[in-house]
């Protein structure tokens, strides 16, 4: 099986690298489905991905060699909408992990009722050490070979891990010369200067941030007066820590693929920011923050704080570390963070989490906004579109809440239920063709 090569070890011997997303993703589900009592015939239109397409991409290298990279496709489930969901270029990337996230992007979609379906892409690749035109060639490459897969009623990819707005210009660019048409609404996360939308940017950090409000009032306790910890410092984790701090959080401790860093007093989040804007990643961030580097990155997680925000990869909770997770919510930027096994050890700890595939979904919210926005061809100011999305987040949040309270379940069970539900209701509805 497909695996993830990221963190240590689960206690059940199984090193994080044999965890399959996938088989993990499928246990939420069958958690939800049994609350919902579905009949093996719901489960079996929903729960398996519709198409999953691998293909291979000969790049010519700048030195003349021709490298061969494997890239993937899967459309998990289109009953409610097109497929919705990025693509992600890391080394690690496998079609265990993409099937996962297109299943995430399924539920993430019904979660908060934006009217797509869940799709999800990966080249198996480290951008960082191709040069400017290798990645373009590779991103013109990828698309071109699957171009029979995309189109803005057929599946919209955004980004992801390892993906940028100048890489989803040049998947619009690449559709719209086969097409011969301007097709702006083919992919999302683009830049403002070719359809882009206001908000995009930090839209995954801003949806988290409406709900950690939410919890917060619910669990009651005050944001300003908050310790924080962020694991990755891309898109979702450096826009959440800066929305944090600016909203008066404490960061204590911040992380990306080059090390953790730590200051009890806060970091300075502006200072960090510029760090990596300078030099790529947070590398060398002691010397030039305020902040110590940690022994072991994978001890940012276990810190004693408030709120724990995971923005970086898959499995980083695990049965091995849950039960020294200190913080008393955690908010999943990223897909997939916390294993099932480590969900029941939190859960019994009493953790508050915020599911993924409501806690990020801010993300495919404003990718929904954007596509929006390409079909009128009208463009909303910021203002609108943060409004819109707090509106939807914050709705989200209480209907997920009120479902966890009134059946006793989690909050991840709880989305999973009312997710599957819309599904299964739109699939049912469609019935089946032929
Ligand atoms: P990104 O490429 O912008 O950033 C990823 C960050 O994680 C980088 O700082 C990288 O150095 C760091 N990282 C990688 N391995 C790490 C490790 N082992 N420990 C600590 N840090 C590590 O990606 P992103 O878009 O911010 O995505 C991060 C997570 O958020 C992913 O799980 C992604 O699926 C999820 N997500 C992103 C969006 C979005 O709009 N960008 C939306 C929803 C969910």
């Amino acid at each position: 099986m497909s695996t993830i090569k990221t963190g240590s070890f689960d206690t059940d011997n199984r090193s994080i690298q044999s965890i399959s997303a996938f088989e993990n993703a499928l246990k939420q589900f069958d958690a939800a489905a049994q609350i919902l009592k579905l009949s093996p015939n719901q489960i079996a239109v929903i729960k398996q991905p519709r198409k999953v397409v691998e293909v291979k991409l000969p790049i010519r290298m700048d030195d003349g060699r021709i490298e061969v990279f494997t890239s993937y496709r899967v459309q998990h489930n289109i009953a409610r909408g097109p497929a919705k969901g990025g693509v992600r270029f890391h080394p690690a990337v496998n079609l265990d992990e993409v099937k996962a996230l297109a299943f995430w992007m399924t539920f993430k979609c019904a979660t908060v009722g934006i009217p797509m379906g869940g799709g999800k892409g990966g080249v198996i690749v480290d951008p960082a050490k191709l040069s400017m035109g290798e990645l373009e060639r590779l991103s013109r490459r990828y698309f071109a070979e699957l171009i029979d897969m995309f189109g803005p009623d057929r599946d919209v990819p955004a980004p992801d891990v390892g993906t940028n707005p100048q890489i989803m210009c040049w998947f619009m660019d690449t559709f719209s010369m086969h097409n011969g048409d301007y097709l702006p609404a083919v992919v999302t996360g683009k830049p403002l200067e070719v359809g882009g939308s206001e908000g995009r940017g930090e839209a995954t950090a801003q949806g988290m941030v409406y709900c950690l409000r939410e919890a917060a009032k619910h669990l009651k306790f005050d944001i300003k007066k908050a310790s924080v910890a962020v694991q990755g410092f891309g898109n979702a984790g450096s826009n959440s820590a800066k929305l944090l701090a600016s909203d008066g959080a404490r960061i204590i401790a911040i992380s990306d693929v080059s090390g953790a860093f730590h200051n009890p007093d806060g970091i300075d989040i502006e200072a960090a920011l510029k760090h990596v804007s300078e030099h790529r990643t947070l590398n060398g961030f002691e010397t030039t923050g305020k902040a110590e580097r940690m022994h072991d990155p994978m001890k940012l997680l276990e810190l004693p704080v408030d709120i724990l925000i995971p923005a970086a990869l898959e499995n980083q909770i695990t049965h091995s570390n849950a039960d020294r997770i200190q913080a008393r919510v955690i908010a999943e930027c990223a897909n997939g963070p916390i294993t099932p096994r480590a969900d029941e050890v939190l859960d019994k700890k009493g953790t508050f989490i915020i599911p993924d595939i409501l806690c990020n979904a801010g993300g495919v919210t404003v990718s929904y906004f954007e596509w929006v926005q390409n079909r009128m061809g009208y463009y909303w100011d910021l203002e609108h579109v943060q409004s819109d999305l707090k509106q939807i987040m914050t709705r989200s949040f209480q209907n997920v809440l009120s479902t966890s309270l009134k059946h006793n379940i989690s909050m991840r069970v709880a989305a999973f239920v009312l997710a599957i539900e819309r599904v299964t209701r739109a699939a049912e509805m469609r019935g089946l063709y032929a």
